[in-house]
């Protein structure tokens, strides 16, 4: 005999913690606070700057701004998270961007740009630029080039072809004097590029020495011989403003270096690392709207005389999209636990959270639309804008192929390689 009852399973409710323990107060504050601020403003916002052409997502008056502004309100700064535990800090940033991702991946992003100068400079080792360049002003981490896309992400060249080269930069420092003179552009990717006031900007620097060599800037966007391009017309994430950046000599004093050619890969690893984890956790927020949304509609609409979620195979594919969905939450909280806390962050780790997290929310979109059958692809439903929004994720902050490349790359114990 059992001396205890056996509980009543639950399994017609769903709620995005059933696998998870029981949140603390601050953890259930802070989730509930944002999913209200997801539900009640950033996916209405996202909805209606989706259908507006990018120079009006832009203009003075567009919701992107008060979007932005009720967000500051909510004082979620990344000085208030570095006051807490580093593994408490680092759930609470998943479930944030989770919420985040969950109302609209491109304004998810929008806010997680401009915390970039900022949180780089703290995973660098470079925490005196957090204080100079704020996540409170409109930031962008500036990398992609017009001729350097996915090996910008690669300067320990682990996914070059064999004969590959770099060739010459789009993008290059040098130092002149006193100061740090900068010339060339960015491509029109950077998230946040045309409207951001501040950048964290990975390039190469020119100092005699053969081969590519990369430094980190900090650049004030209001320096003389800066300017922006036109905000980038696109297939998904409409509501996240991209777009060239120029600089023309633009002349920046020394201190604005924040790491030299010899910090410069680990630099770059330590950001990736950061980037990824992060876009691992807000695209499971945007495959757990597609689950919600499909799992709504399963129930509302009638096909035969029946709720279709009365159709086995319906069932079938909605447990397939819950497990999925499940599964990677798990990885991102694990990962950004994991690199929150231990001496050096895995970027194998941030790369699967990455992956797993943008191929979930493509491929559990894509199911919704097909239980959503011809509604799925009509505008009038939500199904179709997370489709496309899930789509451009898996090649935002690096193709996922590449990615994969490079986190397999981790994988290989050199010194059995002889
Ligand atoms: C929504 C969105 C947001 C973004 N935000 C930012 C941002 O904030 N800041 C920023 O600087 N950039 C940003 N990017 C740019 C993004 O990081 C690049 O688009 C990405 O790195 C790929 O570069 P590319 O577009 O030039 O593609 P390419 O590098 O030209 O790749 C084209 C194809 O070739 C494949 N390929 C290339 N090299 C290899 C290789 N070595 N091995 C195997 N396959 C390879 C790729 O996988 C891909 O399929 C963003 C992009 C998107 C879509």
């Amino acid at each position: 005999m059992l001396d205890r009852p056996i509980a009543k399973p639950q399994l017609d409710t769903w709620s995005p913690t059933l696998l998870d323990p029981p949140p603390s107060d601050i953890q259930s504050g802070l989730r509930d606070a944002l999913h209200k601020f997801a539900a009640e403003v950033v996916r209405p916002t996202g909805r209606a700057l989706d259908r507006m052409t990018p120079e009006e997502v832009i203009a003075p008056g567009s919701p992107f701004y008060a979007m932005h502004e009720q967000y500051r309100a909510f004082g979620i700064s990344q000085a208030a998270m570095a006051e807490l535990p580093p593994q408490e800090a680092a759930l609470l940033q998943s479930m944030a961007y989770e919420e985040l991702g969950w109302g609209d991946a491109g304004l998810a992003i929008s806010i997680g740009v401009n915390g970039m100068p900022a949180s780089v400079a703290r995973v660098i080792g470079a925490p005196e630029f957090a204080e100079r360049f704020p996540e409170t002003k409109f930031g962008c981490w500036s990398i992609t080039e017009p001729d350097h896309g996915s090996d910008m992400l690669d300067s320990t060249r682990q996914a070059f072809a064999l004969d590959g080269q770099y060739g010459g930069p789009s993008c290059v420092a040098r130092r002149s004097g006193d100061d740090i003179v900068l010339s060339g552009q960015k491509s029109a990717w950077v998230s946040n590029g045309v409207i951001a006031e501040q950048a964290v900007l990975f390039c190469a620097y020119d100092d005699g020495k053969a081969g590519f060599r990369g430094c980190v800037l900090y650049v004030p966007l209001d320096a003389k011989g800066v300017s922006r391009g036109k905000p980038l017309d696109k297939l998904g994430q409409r509501a996240l403003p991209q777009g060239e950046m120029f600089f023309d000599n633009v002349k920046l004093p020394k201190d604005c270096l924040a790491a030299d050619p010899d910090e410069y890969h680990d630099a770059l690893y330590a950001t990736l690392c950061l980037a990824n984890s992060g876009m691992g956790s807000c695209f499971v927020g945007v495959a757990r709207a597609a689950f919600e949304h499909a799992l709504e509609y399963a129930h509302e609409r009638k096909q035969g005389g029946v709720p279709i979620i009365q159709h086995q195979n319906v069932r079938a594919r909605l447990f397939g999209m819950y497990r999925k969905v499940e599964a990677a939450r798990a990885l991102a909280r694990r990962v950004a636990i994991h690199n929150a806390t231990a001496p050096v962050p895995a970027l194998q780790g941030a790369i699967a959270s990455k992956i797993t997290g943008t191929q979930t929310a493509f491929e559990v979109a894509s199911e919704a639309v097909q239980i959503f059958g011809g509604a799925g692809v009509s505008r009038e439903y939500p199904i179709e804008k997370l489709l496309r929004d899930a789509r451009a994720s898996m090649i935002e902050d690096g193709c996922n192929e590449l990615l994969a490349i490079k986190g397999g790359s981790q994988l290989v114990r050199h010194e059995r390689m002889n």
